[in-house]
């Protein structure tokens, strides 16, 4: 490594030719280390498998030794019948580089001197990109990045082309983590449940956003309402997390009985813990929650002072209904989930009381969701809102979106697995 050092301090051109050599070397560094890497793990895996060193002899008379890989031709899956049979070339696009010649072992099975299809841990057949992409797609688009972002990138790193579709592809493949989230059942059941709908505007990825010039009108984006129905649970020792959500067009009572109904299947139930819901106000969710949950847990408020306070709801109401029926009605309408309150233990109620916890809470997913505004299809915006709550839960937990992000890849692949 030569620079080009003086006396005096490096500055501007010098300084910045030295900061780019250095940059440079140390990536070539790095870029010659990967490849005996990855190549030395697939000898390694080929060992473990057959049972034997390279050039070690085959144990033919020894019993059978099964293994997953098997002869693509007559199905052996003896690893004594398998030889070692040079390798074949493939390229891998890492977050150092495109390789484009890793070597990778090849076996032969001798009952057929047919090929062995061989699945190496590390590697996925036919996939060009390696888990690095995979990644780092979750991770920025935990960020909102955009997809264009995405490809920029990564086009940059492995000096060719990603395509968009690629990168949609892999998006796609997330959605199985969020229906996943969707009915997994719920065995720690929150004895607070906030129902809310967060209103959010979204914008096809393929739309073309010209950039302004003078004098010309801004291009009106088309921007299509939506609404992300998010059921939140808190539990007494302060944690929460949400549990579950729909996305919908309207707030009407089907929209949100869907949304009900899932938690209620999922285990949400008082019977199990559930205390209280606490709702936003909104017209169709009463509804769906008379249906579901008051029916039941009506049984509780019973033997509380909320029975005394129905009393006085009903004498009052029988004094001003002629004279203001509206507000009678409304007051009526909006008792029963005032009357839930009275349904809680000491504890909670006071928990509830004093903390800012479902304010705060609801101001940090409307800041979440307003952000997921590039998404094109349902299955984008579900999977934008899922990465949404995985970032969230990871910064309620103390975890930091990187590794959560990185985790989610090994969940997803387990999920195909
Ligand atoms: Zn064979």
């Amino acid at each position: 490594m030569s620079l080009p050092f003086t006396q005096g301090k490096l500055q501007g051109k010098e300084r910045k030719n030295a900061l780019q050599s250095v940059q440079e070397q140390a990536k070539a560094a790095a870029r010659a280390a990967i490849r005996p890497v990855l190549q030395g793990f697939l000898e390694t895996e080929v060992c473990a498998k057959l049972g034997r060193e390279k050039g070690e002899a085959r144990h033919i008379s020894s019993q059978p030794r099964e293994i997953d890989w098997q002869c693509g031709h007559c199905g052996c899956q003896d690893a004594n019948q398998f030889t070692r049979d040079g390798h074949y070339r493939r390229g891998l696009s890492t977050g150092w580089e495109h390789l484009s010649d890793l070597r990778v072992p090849m076996l032969e099975c001798q009952q057929c001197q047919h090929d062995v299809v061989t699945q190496f841990t590390i590697l996925e057949k036919y996939k060009r990109f390696w888990m690095d992409l995979d990644q780092d797609v979750l991770f920025g688009s935990g960020f909102c990045e955009s997809l264009r972002h995405l490809q920029e990138r990564w086009s940059a790193t492995i000096e060719g082309s990603v395509g968009l579709r690629t990168l949609n592809e892999w998006i796609n493949q997330i959605e199985a983590l969020a229906s996943r989230v969707h009915t997994e059942p719920i065995t720690d059941v929150p004895p607070v449940i906030q129902l809310d709908g967060i209103w959010v505007t979204i914008q096809s990825q393929h739309e073309k956003i010209k950039p302004d010039k003078p004098h010309r009108q801004r291009k009106k984006r088309s921007g299509k309402k939506i609404v992300v129905l998010v059921a939140l649970g808190f539990w007494a020792n302060g944690s929460r997390e949400v549990l579950d959500w729909q996305i919908a067009r309207s707030e009407d009572h089907q929209e949100w009985e869907l949304l009900v109904q899932r938690l209620w299947e999922r285990g949400c139930r008082p019977e199990q813990g559930l205390q209280l819901v606490v709702r936003d106000g909104s017209g169709g969710l009463g509804e769906a929650l008379a249906l579901q949950w008051m029916e039941q847990a009506a049984a509780i408020y019973k033997a509380t002072t909320g029975s005394s306070a129905r009393t006085l709801l009903v004498q009052w109401g029988k004094q001003w209904r002629e004279q203001a029926p509206q507000s009678v009605a409304t007051l009526e309408r909006d008792f029963e989930q005032t009357l839930v309150f009275y349904a809680l233990s000491g504890l909670t109620l006071e928990w509830i009381r004093t903390t800012s916890l479902l304010e705060r809470t609801n101001r940090e997913l409307r800041h979440k969701f307003c952000q997921v505004v590039t998404f094109g299809s349902h299955k984008g915006a579900e999977v934008a809102v899922y990465l949404q709550v995985q970032r969230l839960h990871a910064r309620w937990s103390g975890e930091s979106w990187w590794d959560t992000s990185h985790a989610l890849y090994f969940e997803l692949r387990n999920l195909h697995a």
